[in-house]
C-alpha cells in the first residue's frame, strides 16, 4: 500500500489532523508559454506528456502563426512594448528561447545567467552565450 492509500485510510478512521495528502499531478505548473511574435501574444499550455517532450512550437491560437515554446518562466512583453517585443524576437532568433543559460565561473562554479534586459544587451549576450544557443525552427 502507498503512503497515500494509508493516509487516506488514518483519514477515514478519525485522525482528523493528518496533512493533505500530497498528490502530485502534472498540473498547470507543468504549463508552457508560446509567445507568437507576430501578434505579440503569449499562450500557456499544458499537454498530459512529459514536459521535456512538449512541442518546439504551436499554431498560435490568434493569428495562426508560429508560437514558440519558450519554457515555464517567459514573461511576455506588453503587447504594446515594442521595444521588449523585438528584444524577444532577436533573442528567440538567435536560439534563445529563454532556456536556462549558465554562466561559466571557475572561482565560484557555474550560475544561472540572467536574460537581458534590453535588445542592446540582448546583442552582447546572444555572443557571449552562442554554445548554449538551440536550434529553433521559425
Ligand atoms: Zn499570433
Amino acid at each position: 500500500m502507498d503512503k497515500q492509500s494509508r493516509m487516506e485510510l488514518r483519514r477515514k478512521a478519525g485522525l482528523r489532523d493528518l496533512p493533505k495528502p500530497n498528490v502530485k499531478v502534472l498540473g498547470p505548473e507543468y504549463a508552457m508559454s508560446f509567445a507568437c511574435l507576430n501578434c505579440k501574444t503569449s499562450n500557456m499550455r499544458h499537454f498530459d506528456i512529459d514536459p521535456c517532450d512538449y512541442p518546439d512550437s504551436i499554431e498560435c491560437p490568434v493569428c495562426n502563426n508560429l508560437a514558440i515554446n519558450v519554457g515555464r518562466h517567459f514573461k511576455p512583453p506588453k503587447k504594446t512594448d515594442n521595444a521588449q517585443w523585438k528584444k524577444v524576437e532577436y533573442l528567440i532568433k538567435h536560439g534563445f528561447v529563454f532556456q536556462t543559460i549558465f554562466e561559466r565561473r571557475d572561482d565560484t562554479g557555474d550560475y544561472k545567467a540572467s536574460y537581458p534586459k534590453t535588445l542592446a544587451e540582448a546583442k552582447d549576450f546572444v555572443v557571449k552565450y552562442k554554445r548554449q544557443s538551440v536550434q529553433v525552427a521559425l
